[in-house]
């Protein structure tokens, strides 16, 4: 490959709207056959908002938000933003909370007015030992068939209502997935969120179900692409969190939507810097025409 070819890809990704770290980087997205998705913040636009609040008999709505808020409002996580700023909107200023700890990927704890509370995934609470009743099980499952993430609250021990929050998916994330599958790639979606809840953002965008890798762990998506590649896949990875920075690193080729944490841009090969996910085809679309020419 001349020098000179690779820097004028490299300088026609800027105007695309791609950065690229060395020249060498179009080399191994030439070779791409899979593209894993990350869901929140790269296929959806990550800016949740509460939906509906359930309490189980006897618990008023407005606790379970109180408590939840209050708990939510030490996290930066996008759930934990719509639920801090939903709750607030909704009953008033929050109280506040002592001894908070994040668990990553399965929710928040601490004590909130003497109460040790969880806010979190249903595999949170029931690693506590706490069980969701099936009243509020019932709600989750309804919320998350529709497309919404459930999160159980839980304090002194049982459970005691269930918030749900929406994401929307980018207006262009259908566009870009057809763009991928025209580049004869294979999108598929990667999420530590619900499986009901993937394969709804999945279906909006044309990913196969079958394609679909959700409830993963943020210390697992590392592993899903490793496996990957042992399958003999050449992968390509899109992301933007905290929790993305390992799978970019791993991938052959990463992605980072210019949009997403700096821990994820640090990470990446190639950064897509309006987090509009139709330049990833772009760049690889582009890395091969530069590579062809070069031949
Ligand atoms: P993603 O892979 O979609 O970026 P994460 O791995 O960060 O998601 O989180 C996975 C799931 O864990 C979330 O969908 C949510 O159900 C739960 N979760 C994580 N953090 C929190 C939190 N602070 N509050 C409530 N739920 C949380
Ligand atoms: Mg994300």
């Amino acid at each position: 490959a001349t020098p000179t070819a690779l820097m004028v890809g490299t300088g026609r990704g800027a105007q695309l709207g791609i950065l690229i770290k060395g020249p060498e980087v179009l080399e191994s997205t030439r070779r791409v056959d899979t593209v894993v998705l990350d869901k929140t913040g790269t296929v959806t636009t990550g800016r949740m908002t509460l939906q509906e609040a359930y309490a189980a008999g006897g618990t008023g709505e407005d606790r379970v938000l109180r408590l939840a808020g209050a708990l939510e409002h030490a996290s930066e996580h996008p759930v934990a933003r719509a639920v801090a700023t939903g709750a607030e909107e909704r009953i008033g200023p929050l109280p506040a909370v002592q001894g908070f700890e994040n668990v990553p990927g399965l929710g928040v704890r601490g004590t909130v007015e003497g109460h040790a509370v969880l806010v979190g995934r249903a595999r949170l609470l029931a690693d506590a030992g706490i069980a969701l009743p099936d009243d509020l099980a019932a709600h989750a499952a309804r919320a998350e068939r529709e497309g919404r993430t459930a999160v159980a609250v839980a304090w002194d021990g049982a459970a005691h209502g269930v918030v749900t929050v929406a994401d929307a998916v980018k207006e262009t994330s259908a566009e870009a997935v057809r763009a991928l599958r025209a580049l004869g790639l294979t999108p598929m979606l990667l999420t530590g969120d619900n499986r009901s809840v993937a394969e709804s953002v999945a279906r909006a965008v044309g990913i196969d179900p079958a394609d679909v890798i959700a409830e993963v762990l943020p210390e697992e998506k590392v592993a899903v692409v490793e496996r990957l590649r042992a399958e003999g896949r050449v992968v390509a990875m899109v992301g933007d969190g905290v929790n993305d920075a390992a799978a970019l690193a791993t991938a052959d080729l990463g992605l980072a939507m210019g949009t997403g944490t700096d821990a994820a841009i640090e990470a990446g090969d190639l950064t897509l810097v309006r987090g509009d996910l139709r330049t990833a085809a772009d760049a690889i679309r582009l890395s091969r025409r530069t590579l062809a020419t070069i031949k």
